[in-house]
């Protein structure tokens, strides 16, 4: 099968897994990481989901899919009986703000960076997923928007939400829980995962090296970082995520310099030292990262 057919194959999947999720989704058992007595971290079938518990009741980042609010909820009230109060979307993906009409419904509080607030309202082509993302229900829309940064306090500590520069798209924040040493990148960071550039949303290459040094001057040996996908790790992990994202996007700047196509670049492809531990998607997602890429660059 050529390289581009296979992507766009795993578009017809993620398209047809899109339109199955519309409240007829299968269930999904969230699995469940105790941080702290305030903090937990879940995983479903997407995006990690933090949680935030305590007296002044819960706040959420990220919400999965749309289609798995019940889920998302049952699984929650099994660790707090507290409403959630708050849904940070840490960008505007489908992935990690999906759920967000359902809880906007509930009665929780969006809030989100203003572009992705504007992205969401707009909804957008996603060239590396050849992808129409149609505008979101106002339900679904975030109330309450940040330009820089935020902070909320609550149950027991100072949580800063912090706007990076265009980086995976250009409406990326991170979430740090500063007293706890915890940190939810959002996809500025994924966990043994190749990267995704989403230029058609603002994202840049230069910008996801940034954020990867914004989050390595932040951290420390202790910190224990959340990403926006794959299991929960350490600085370590993020330095070398970093180092792969250069790497990768010199080899990829090389190829497209020398006239190669993004199909030739696919089917090389500059990963092999790489794929041990990158390639964990398999080899659909490493097509569409390097498109991601290819596509970012001038
Ligand atoms: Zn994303």
């Amino acid at each position: 099968m050529q390289t581009l057919e296979l992507v766009r194959t795993w578009v017809v999947v993620v398209s047809i897994a899109l339109s199955a999720c519309a409240h007829t989704a299968d269930p999904v058992e969230f699995k469940v990481q105790k941080l702290s007595d305030t903090l937990y971290v879940l995983f479903g079938d997407s995006g990690n989901i933090g949680v935030s518990v305590g007296t002044d009741g819960i706040f959420i980042i990220d919400d999965d899919y749309d289609g798995y609010g019940d889920d998302l909820q049952a699984a929650i009230a099994r660790i707090s009986d507290q409403p959630i109060r708050y849904v940070i979307n840490t960008h505007w993906h489908f992935d990690h703000a999906g759920g967000n009409e359902y809880f906007g419904r509930a009665g929780s509080v969006i809030i989100a960076h203003d572009n992705a607030r504007e992205r969401l309202k707009s909804g957008g082509y996603l060239e590396t997923h050849d992808l129409d993302v149609k505008p979101a229900p106002h339900e679904a829309l975030p109330v309450i928007t940040f330009d820089n940064s935020m902070t909320l306090h609550l149950n027991g500590e100072a949580t800063q939400v912090i706007y990076v520069e265009p980086a995976h798209t250009d409406g990326d924040a991170f979430v740090w829980f500063r007293d706890s040493n915890v940190i939810h990148t959002g996809d500025i960071f994924l966990n043994g995962v190749y990267p995704l550039v989403d230029y058609s949303s603002g994202g840049t290459i230069n910008g996801s090296i940034a954020a990867a040094d914004t989050l390595l001057a932040l951290i420390n040996d202790q910190t224990r970082l959340i990403p926006g996908h794959g299991p929960v790790t350490g600085k370590a992990d993020v330095k070398a995520f970093r180092d792969m994202l250069v790497t990768l996007s010199e080899r990829v700047a090389a190829m497209k310099k020398n006239g190669m196509s993004l199909d030739d670049v696919i089917a090389a492809p500059p990963t092999a030292d790489l794929d041990d531990r990158w390639n964990t998607w398999g080899d659909d997602w490493r097509a569409i990262s390097l498109r991601s890429i290819y596509g970012a660059l001038p």
